[in-house]
């Protein structure tokens, strides 16, 4: 029996995400992309537009318009928190599912949401990291953590990334808290010699931020115990690696009536 057609709708898909994921869900037998909402090109196609080749989908500003016009399941939103957000509420207003890989939002954002989700019965996923080796790079360094509880976290990723300390960072010292004995790390007497030099303190761990062309996103976790130091790390190396994640979150969505927060809840 072949599978349902998932009609989907992405916002953001001139990005570096939007454009790989505008590749991803054309290639996807069973994806149909109905429209794409961008901030330029209304009325247009994504024909009119360099480096997409001949792709007859219609650009629109308006996500209502479009929504009210194109009646999507999905909509893939891969723009910036503020936008997202909005986004994401114009989506329940809908009844369109959202899948939501843009980082930055807050706590009472997902409170926010989630009750609105709830209210809707619709289902819906924010993942801040949608490549399946940083899930178990997270779960790795939680199992370890229950062992190790000195750690540190170091973060690298393009110079273009507006939020730091990324949501992967923020998301793995939470579930690494989950399992640790809350401690002070580093010396009582620690000062700071210049402003930031032990970089952000979560619960009492340190998560460091490094910026810089060329790079896309990574992360390294940094156990010590005594006489012995363990490293956890994953390397994304093109934005291709989200992609799976993105198309299992799209399919998983479809069977959900709440938010759920983090594609590690999706994946075994
Ligand atoms: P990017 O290259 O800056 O792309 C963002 C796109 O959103 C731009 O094309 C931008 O268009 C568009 N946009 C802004 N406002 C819009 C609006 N109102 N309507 C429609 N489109 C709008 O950023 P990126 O690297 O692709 O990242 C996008 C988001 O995904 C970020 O939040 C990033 O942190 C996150 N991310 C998530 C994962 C994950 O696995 N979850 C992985 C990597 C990145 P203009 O340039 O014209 O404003």
């Amino acid at each position: 029996m072949s599978e349902q057609i998932v009609k989907i709708v992405i916002a953001g898909p001139r990005g570096k995400m939007g454009s790989e994921a505008v590749k991803m869900v054309t290639e996807t037998e069973h994806f149909e992309l109905v429209a794409v909402v961008d901030s330029k090109y209304n009325g247009q196609t994504l024909a009119d537009v360099d480096g997409f080749g001949p792709l007859d989908v219609p650009i629109y500003e308006n996500m209502d318009q479009c929504f009210t016009e194109q009646e999507p399941d999905v909509l893939v939103d891969l723009t910036n928190p503020k936008v997202g957000r909005k986004h994401m509420e114009i989506a329940f207003q809908h009844g369109v599912r959202p899948v939501v890989g843009t980082t930055g939002f807050t706590d009472s954002d997902i409170e926010e949401l989630s009750n609105i989700a709830e209210e809707k019965q619709l289902g819906a996923i924010i993942a801040p990291n949608f490549a399946i080796g940083a899930i178990l790079m997270m779960k790795f360094s939680q199992m370890a953590a229950k062992y190790l509880p000195d750690v540190e976290i170091i973060e690298h990723h393009h110079d273009q990334k507006l939020d730091a300390p990324s949501g992967t960072a923020l998301k793995t010292a939470q579930l690494i808290s989950e399992v640790r004995t809350k401690k002070e790390q580093g010396h009582p007497e620690e000062k700071e010699e210049l402003e930031g030099a032990r970089g952000s303190n979560f619960e009492g761990m340190h998560i460091h931020s490094i910026r810089l062309p060329g790079l896309v996103a990574h992360q390294e976790v940094i156990f010590g115990g005594v006489g012995q130091t363990l490293k956890i790390r994953h390397d994304s190396i093109h934005r291709s690696s989200f992609m799976p994640g993105i198309r299992l979150a799209v399919d998983t969505v479809m069977k959900l009536n709440v938010l759920v927060y983090g594609l590690e809840n999706i994946i075994e």
